[in-house]
């Protein structure tokens, strides 16, 4: 697989829509079938199923890639690779053929999170229910990246009676099944063409369609879900705040005071905070790159990465496209520099589950000998 090749038409096609996509929130139609005709919707996936076979640091390399050029591209990207790869770690019986159709192009998406649970994505407070031919699923999800164009949905729940206090679990429900609408427009500050809207889900779904044993739904979330998205979304931060410093690396160089001659980079406090900016980058490039090993590779410290990627990921990310916008003054502010889009895609990594706060109380509690839950 040569990942370059596969990625040039993406970042070409994300790139040119990227303004667009930001300023009227449409969703970026022409960057997903990109994605899709370059076979990277598969990216992750066993050859045998028709995906391309990468691995952790291939999911990185991509998705910190195409945030540099569209942020909100890079978070429907990840949606679909996270459900996957659920997915593949526990296929659904009655499902044969889905990896290789995820592989070939119908795009997936999570929807986990609820109003009542709020963050805590590994608590969903809807109930199934046993129901003839199947397993009523009841639930309203706050937040669904690609709510209305994904092609299959994975679906949390509470397990019907029996399964003990509080199991959960995961499904797949296609987009097209009576029962499945969208409940709501999405407005955000940033990723603004992701159409992370609220769905609702009332529909009976043969048993078949459910990923793992009965009840396994929260370790399902713990040891597929969190790994792969955790990683990713650092990667997104980190393609993020790329774009950020090469922004204001290029504008500090440029600009000039005409009175002076100077450039803004003439400015010792300008070159410092530039210099900050980019041994941070550099340094949660340094860790987001150990994690993706460990992930590939896994080992005793793999879990404690797997908290820490995302949360300082999305810290770094954050400190880095503030200091950017500073860097750059009234120019940051403006859209010519598309700074300011960076800045707003930034802020959602940090309060995308499991929140960065979370994450931080998580690692503090391993190193310190807690459990977590
Ligand atoms: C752009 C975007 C796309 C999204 N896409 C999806 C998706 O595709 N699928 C999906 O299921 N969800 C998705 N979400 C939802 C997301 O994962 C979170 O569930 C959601 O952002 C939480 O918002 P909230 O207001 O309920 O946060 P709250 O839970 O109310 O959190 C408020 C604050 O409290 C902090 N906090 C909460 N609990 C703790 C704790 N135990 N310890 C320390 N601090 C804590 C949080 O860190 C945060 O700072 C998306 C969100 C965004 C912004």
């Amino acid at each position: 697989m040569d990942l370059e090749d596969r990625l040039a038409p993406v970042l070409e096609v994300a790139g040119a829509a990227a303004v667009e996509v930001d300023a009227t929130g449409a969703f970026p139609d022409a960057a997903v079938a990109a994605l899709r005709d370059s076979g990277l919707l598969g990216l992750t996936l066993p050859e045998e199923d028709g995906g391309l076979g990468g691995g952790p640091e291939d999911l990185v390399t991509a998705l910190s890639s195409v945030a540099a050029v569209c942020g909100s591209t890079a978070m429907i990207y990840l949606m679909h690779v996270t459900a996957s790869m659920a997915i593949a770690a526990a296929p659904p019986p009655g499902r044969p053929g889905l990896l290789a159709r995820l592989a070939g192009g119908t795009l997936a998406t999570l929807a986990l999170s609820e109003a009542g649970s709020r963050s805590h994505f590994w608590a969903p407070v809807s109930q199934a229910t046993a129901a003839d031919g199947g397993v009523h699923l009841k639930a309203d999800k706050s937040w669904v990246t690609s709510a209305g164009h994904a092609g299959l949905y994975v679906v949390s729940t509470l397990a019907p009676a029996g399964q003990g206090e509080g199991a959960s679990d995961l499904y797949v429900v296609d987009a097209g099944a009576d029962g499945v609408s969208v409940a709501g427009p999405f407005r955000g500050l940033g990723l603004r063409g992701n159409d992370s809207g609220p769905m609702t889900f009332d529909l009976i779904v043969p048993g078949g369609d459910r990923l793992g044993d009965a009840g396994g739904g929260f370790d399902l979330k713990i040891q597929a879900v969190m790994p792969w998205f955790n990683l990713g979304n650092a990667a997104v931060s980190l393609g993020l705040a790329q774009a950020a410093v090469d922004a204001a690396v290029r504008h500090a160089s440029r600009s000039r005071f005409q009175h002076t001659g100077d450039r803004l980079a003439d400015l010792p406090t300008i070159r410092a905070q530039l210099a900050r900016c980019a041994l941070d980058l550099a340094s949660t490039r340094a860790y987001v790159e150990v994690a993706a090993r460990s992930v590939a590779a896994p080992d005793d410290r793999t879990m404690l990465h797997v908290l820490g990627v995302k949360a300082a990921a999305n810290d770094a990310a954050l400190r880095i496209t503030d200091t950017a916008m500073r860097v750059c003054g009234g120019a940051a502010f403006s859209e010519h520099l598309q700074l300011e889009r960076f800045f707003r895609d930034a802020r959602a990594g940090h309060v995308m589950a499991p929140t960065a706060d979370v994450l931080y109380d998580f690692y503090g509690k391993a190193i310190t000998g807690l459990p977590l839950f």
